[in-house]
């Protein structure tokens, strides 16, 4: 059970986060109703309390009812060391442990209700989604649906897009401005949640009763539609409650990993009928989106981060969003507990193992792009004979990184920048340090880069 919880938690904080707090904790002795858990300091033990503790009281008792108290204390010597658990799967956010599903059916259908109320994480909100190219359609198509239910052409809504880039954050978003107008009967639940229910209520006999509570609600969202894959009986049962909601003029919310053409293994007429009302795609981020969301969240966070240090984490972390959030989130967390400002050199040491998984063999190509792009020259200048100072020194920048950052010689840099002679890149690279040894700002623009580059 303390593995499912871990899972559960991984799921909700995000891997970055779960492995800087979470994996520290041992399992101490169970007492009667309480449970100790240990963690190696007495700073740990404190942050994980603050953080984490009501919810790590919430899910214990989820997963063993008896138990009404979780204790936190600083590990001694000769306390069990924690798991390894690095390997523990998440579990999405949304779903509640599997215990609760023991008798879903038998709940009052006002009981659904507030059940999913208290399933909306009240951090996602429209206000806190930051809006940029690759995501505005997905959200003019969330607060269109949340301020009018089942218009005719956005329903179903279906949302799509890979991991971290705020699926469940719009549907929460909607959710809440339901909520919030008042008489209206949300649900939202994962498809694993879905299924649990579905399969609990095929258990206790009361299939009836479950699907008598789906439809009775105004809207339904179901998260992460792609867990469906391959259980057939409960697409199936989706699928009628589906047709049900809609033919009774409800709104259906639908989110995946794939546009509905692409979810092979889903069954095709629920296919069709997925991509019948609005489909709409959020795109991975821009680093225009990420920085704008690093901004939103240092502000809110009252921490002063230097636009360097979001620039450099904005180059560093693009793959998605929870990780970028979970970057920043431990940034303002030693910020806070050491009352140290956030710079450049604290990141990277604060950072360091998150930054090494991010890491990848920096390519002299790679390197004439991003300088390119940051003195705002053409590309093909790298190459080409032009010998003007706003030309000539970044290339000589790019000359200067490949031979720190890359283990190519002096010739062959030479070849890749226009078939130039090594004795001009040994040139560029004395330039470069004398340079920036003279002005100060010039060192850290080409520091930036490097770190930006670094592998
Ligand atoms: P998904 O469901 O697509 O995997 P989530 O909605 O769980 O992604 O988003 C992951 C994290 O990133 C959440 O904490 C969410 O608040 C945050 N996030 C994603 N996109 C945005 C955005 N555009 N603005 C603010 N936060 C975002
Ligand atoms: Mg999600």
């Amino acid at each position: 059970s303390w593995l499912r919880i871990c899972g559960r938690l991984k799921g909700e904080v995000g891997e970055v986060e779960y492995r800087t707090w979470l994996t520290q904790i041992a399992l101490g002795p169970i007492d009667g109703d309480e449970i100790t858990l240990l963690l190696p300091t007495r700073f740990l033990r404190d942050w994980v309390r603050s953080q984490y503790g009501d919810r790590l009281n919430e899910l214990w008792h989820n997963e063993v009812p008896a138990l009404r108290r979780v204790e936190l204390q600083v590990a001694r010597p000769g306390d069990p060391a924690p798991l390894q658990l690095a390997e523990v799967t998440p579990t999405p956010t949304a779903s509640a442990p599997a215990t609760e599903e023991s008798s879903p059916a038998s709940r009052p259908v006002a009981e659904v209700r507030s059940d999913l109320v208290t399933a909306l994480d009240s951090r996602f909100t429209f206000d806190t989604f930051v809006v940029g190219k690759p995501n505005e359609f997905a959200y003019a198509c969330a607060r269109r649906v949340a301020e009018k239910p089942s218009s005719v052409g956005f329903n179903p809504l279906f949302l799509y897009g890979g991991v971290g880039l705020g699926k469940t954050h719009l549907m929460h978003a909607i959710g809440a401005e339901l909520v919030k107008s008042g008489n209206v009967s949300v649900a939202y639940m994962s498809a694993e949640k879905f299924m649990y229910r579905f399969i609990a209520a095929i258990r206790s006999q009361s299939t009836i009763e479950f699907k008598e509570q789906l439809r009775s609600v105004d809207v339904l969202m179901i998260d992460d539609l792609q867990f469906l894959i391959g259980k057939d009986n409960t697409q199936e049962e989706f699928f009628h409650t589906f047709n049900a909601l809609v033919d009774a003029g409800r709104q259906i919310v639908v989110s995946a990993d794939k546009s509905p053409s692409d979810l092979s293994g889903l069954e095709d007429r629920l296919r069709t009928r997925l991509g019948c009302g609005m489909v709409a795609d959020i795109h991975a981020t821009t680093f225009e989106l990420r920085i704008s969301i690093l901004e939103a969240k240092a502000a809110a966070s009252g921490v002063v981060v230097p636009a360097k240090v979001l620039e450099f984490l904005a180059h560093k972390i693009t793959s998605n969003v929870r990780e970028l959030e979970g970057a920043l989130n431990r940034l303002i967390a030693h910020a806070n507990l050491f009352g140290r400002p956030v710079t450049l050199e604290a990141t990277q040491d604060v950072l360091h193992d998150i930054l090494k998984a991010h890491d990848r063999r920096v390519t002299i190509e790679e390197i004439q792009k991003k300088v390119a792009e940051h003195w705002n020259i053409r590309l093909t200048d790298m190459s080409s004979a032009r010998r003007a100072r706003n030309v000539a020194r970044p290339r000589q920048v790019a000359m200067y990184l490949a031979k720190q950052l890359t283990s190519r010689s002096l010739p062959e840099i030479g070849r890749k920048f226009g078939n130039r002679d090594h004795t001009t890149v040994m040139h560029a690279v004395n330039r470069v340090t004398e340079l920036m040894e003279r002005d100060a700002a010039f060192a850290e623009d080409v520091e930036l880069m490097r770190r930006m580059l670094e592998s």
